[in-house]
């Protein structure tokens, strides 16, 4: 059999692989890409994209609610998950086709298969054995959840399962308290399901500013959501929930605290491990670190010089945009003769719960470690969308200020739409923008961001 043989052979077709293989074949280079799951990778799949469309979908219970004081009267409303699955799936079967025809289109072989290594230049296809020849290889693998290690953790989902449940349970359990825990369990809430948290921290959202933490905490206690800090599981076991023993159709949770909970399911929300099993990377000479992630350098490059990684393989920043800029970055560089890195400082992030947040920039604590004068400014107030009715939601925004230079180094906004105004200040907070910058921006109103522009005393 001849060997096929390419410029750039891309291991995995997610955000990252799909971007350096599309622009790598603009440049001009002979590249495959093998995927053996499906297009897209997890942000279109089972991550990003289906995640956003459940949020929506859950939302509604909020605006029902709200139309009230606006003077509608809303009927019956019933909520059918089938339905919404379904459409979900069409949605992302159209995605996935994108992906492939942007691929065919920009001249990339697209392989169904999963790619080995077995050296430094040599991928092997599974699905039929056949070897390939390259002269530069990308891995671009993505990540799976981490399951902790108790008995019976192999009962509970994980965010691999959770979009495509035959029905919503009654109730469940979430492990975590980081994105995947906070965004499924305002959403499962809002379409009837009774969540509980159980996080092993103080305070869930390790990571983001401690105001956001307390403010996402407290609302999303508000809307009947439990949430169990300083515990973790130790073990499920098959149950009932119902009172019938002899079917069990649920799970008993036993927590670190020695009580037992019965749930309709559990679910672990983790946090994720780079996919570098069984890929050959020992054989090529590509390391990894400590907690199993691709060692590369600013420019993606791995412990092997004709072998780079890009996106959540590498557990750098594990974000869908990043891992295309890192993608691109190696395209262009490697094979367009336009050096350039993704900057990793600076990066917008949200957590699509309800209430969203938005955030770019250093939190608080970050901030007063580093710079030694740090001015705050806050502001909660309620969104216009509840004043007309007895909601008791409150919106949070907060700048983070360097007291010396008057730059911006943060700003948090937590409420309706907040992913949607960060993208925004991001630009402001990239380019250096100063509080006096802000300060002389006109308002826009009337609108919940323009009091991003109208904080004027420093409240700490
Ligand atoms: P996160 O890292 O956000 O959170 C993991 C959570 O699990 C943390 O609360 C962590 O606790 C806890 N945890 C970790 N190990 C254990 C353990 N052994 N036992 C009990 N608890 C444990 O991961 P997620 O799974 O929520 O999401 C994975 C990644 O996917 C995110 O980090 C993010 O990069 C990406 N993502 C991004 C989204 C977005 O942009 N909106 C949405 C969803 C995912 P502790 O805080 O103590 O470490």
């Amino acid at each position: 059999m001849t060997r096929q043989r390419v410029d750039l052979f891309v291991i995995g077709a997610g955000s990252g692989g799909v971007r350096a293989a599309r622009i790598a074949a603009n440049h001009g280079a002979r590249v495959m890409v093998a995927e053996e799951f499906r297009y897209g990778g997890t942000c279109v799949i089972r991550g990003c994209v289906p995640k956003k469309l459940l949020v929506l979908a859950s939302r509604f219970a909020d605006e029902f609610e709200l139309a009230g004081s606006f003077g509608w009267t809303v009927g019956a409303t019933r909520f059918d998950w089938p339905t919404l699955v379904a459409a979900k799936n069409r949605e992302i079967g159209r995605l996935e086709g994108i992906y492939r025809r942007n691929l065919e289109s920009a001249g990339v072989i697209a392989v169904d298969s999963r790619a080995v290594l077995e050296d430094a230049h040599t991928v092997q296809l599974l699905a039929g054995g056949d070897r390939v020849h390259a002269e530069k290889i990308l891995i671009a693998t993505g990540g799976r959840p981490r399951r902790p290690d108790f008995a019976g953790a192999d009962l509970a989902i994980t965010s691999n399962e959770v979009f495509d449940l035959p029905a919503l349970p009654e109730s469940i359990m979430i492990e975590g308290g980081g994105f995947i825990a906070v965004e499924f369990g305002c959403l499962l809430a809002r379409l009837g399901v009774k969540v509980t948290i159980v996080y092993r921290g103080e305070q869930i959202l390790r990571g983001f500013d401690d105001d956001l933490r307390n403010h996402v905490a407290d609302a999303m206690r508000a809307a009947g959501i439990e949430i169990l800090t300083r515990i973790e599981i130790r073990g499920i076991e098959r149950a009932s929930v119902r009172d019938d023993a002899a079917n069990p159709d649920g799970y008993r949770v036993t927590l670190s605290n020695g009580e037992t909970r019965d749930t309709g399911l559990v679910m672990l929300a983790t946090g994720r491990l780079p996919n570098v099993e069984g890929l050959g990377l020992e054989r090529a000479g590509v390391e990894t670190d400590e907690k199993g992630a691709i060692r590369v350098g600013l420019d993606s490059r791995t412990t092997a010089s004709n072998i780079w990684a890009v996106g959540d393989v590498t557990n750098r920043l594990a974000l869908t945009p990043v891992a295309i800029r890192e993608g691109h970055a190696f395209a262009d560089t490697v094979f367009g003769k336009r050096p350039w890195f993704c900057d990793h400082t600076n990066v917008p992030e949200a957590v699509f719960g309800t209430p969203e947040i938005g955030t770019v920039g250093l939190t608080e604590a970050q901030a007063r470690e580093r710079h030694s004068r740090v001015d705050i400014y806050r502001a909660t107030f309620r969104p216009m969308a509840s004043v007309l009715s007895d909601s008791t939601e409150k919106m949070l925004m907060k700048l983070v200020v360097d007291a010396g230079t008057d730059r911006v180094l943060g700003v948090h906004v937590c409420g309706p739409d907040a992913a949607e105004m960060i993208q925004m200040a991001a630009i402001a907070v990239k380019m250096g923008a100063t509080k006096r910058q802000f300060d002389e921006t006109v308002a826009l109103h009337p609108t919940a961001a323009e009091e991003l522009v109208t904080m004027r005393t420093p409240v700490g």
